[in-house]
């Protein structure tokens, strides 16, 4: 089954304290709907400027994205600068440029509107109450969000998550939405607000899922070099909504062995600066380092 996803495509310019890069290529839907392309189908819905090279959108469609919904307008694209200290969970915002985004009406493309998967990638939770109201009959409905928002739209926010079947975001974000400490705690007034399920993602720590009373930890790959933790999420995001629109099963079980995959595409996306890495995975990687979760999360019973 096929995704839609809705989020930012930009430019981003990153400082680790393994080496900087400049203006590549980045944003929540980038990161997305790459990341889901090795599961299914994706529809890409976003706005760039004319700033935006075609070597960009050519490498997405020949990921076999439906770029039909990315549309090029006058302006410049939305940059964001952000810089990671040796705490590579913590990304420090130092610009946001929202550009082309601060006029975009998203409009969903007749032949996008009956996706049965929708993700809402980090963007103005306005904006992602503004694709809801065009998508008819959803059968599973995603979103993410960033402090940013949090500080800037609550009440869209809350507005949105009455919408949503599964809601995935960071650990600081759920403790400052939530203006609880105890993850527990803030995941019950964060479900009080409406998703079904809720996902914290932990960076280096993994991901906890709430989902109907159950809670289930998964952990994130050890890996010895990380260079670039941007866009972990949404590669997150991409490898478990992915996974889930491929099989199509919307289970406990299944959303356990999503997140793995999600926790996949993360490990992979980190070991290298904007896509490169993301873009140079073959099926059979993937494979073999969900194989590896499952042995290092293995535990013989007493
Ligand atoms: P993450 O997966 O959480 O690391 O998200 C990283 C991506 O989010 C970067 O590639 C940024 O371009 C994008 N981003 C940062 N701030 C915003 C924002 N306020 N709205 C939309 N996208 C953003």
């Amino acid at each position: 089954m096929s995704i839609l996803v809705v989020g930012s495509v930009a430019f981003d310019s990153v400082e680790t304290p393994f080496g900087k890069a400049e203006e590549v290529l980045g944003g929540s839907a980038t990161y997305f709907s790459t990341s889901a392309s090795y599961f299914t189908d994706v529809k890409l819905v976003a706005v760039v400027g004319t700033d935006f090279p075609d070597i960009h959108i050519e490498g997405l469609k020949s990921r076999g994205i439906d770029v039909s919904g990315l549309k090029k307008v006058p302006g410049k694209t939305f940059r964001w600068r952000g810089r990671y200290d040796y705490d590579l969970n913590q990304a420090h915002t130092l610009e946001t440029h929202l550009n082309v985004f601060s006029s975009f009406n998203p409009e969903i493309p007749e032949s996008y509107r009956e996706s049965p998967f929708v993700f809402l990638a980090n963007i103005d939770p306005e904006l992602q109450i503004k694709v809801l109201e065009q998508v008819k009959g959803a059968k599973f409905v995603a979103c993410d969000t960033m402090n940013f928002w949090i500080e800037g739209k609550p009440d869209a926010l809350r507005k949105l998550l009455k919408k949503v079947d599964l809601f995935v975001i960071n650990e600081g974000e759920a403790r400052e939405f939530s203006g609880t400490a105890s993850l527990v705690k803030a995941a019950r007034k964060i479900l009080n607000n409406g998703p079904k399920t809720l996902i914290i993602k932990r960076g280096e720590y993994g991901a906890l899922m709430f989902n109907h009373g159950s809670v289930f930890s998964a952990p994130a790959y050890p890996l010895e070099d990380i260079f670039d933790p941007t866009g972990a999420g949404d590669s997150f995001a991409g490898g478990l909504m992915g996974y889930l629109a491929n099989t199509g099963d919307l289970s406990e079980a299944n959303l356990r062995r999503a997140i793995i995959f999600g926790s996949v595409m993360a490990s992979f996306n980190v070991e290298a600066f904007s896509l490169e890495r993301l873009n140079s995975l073959c099926l059979n990687d993937i494979k073999m380092r969900y194989s590896e979760f499952k042995r290092l999360t293995h535990f013989e019973d007493i």
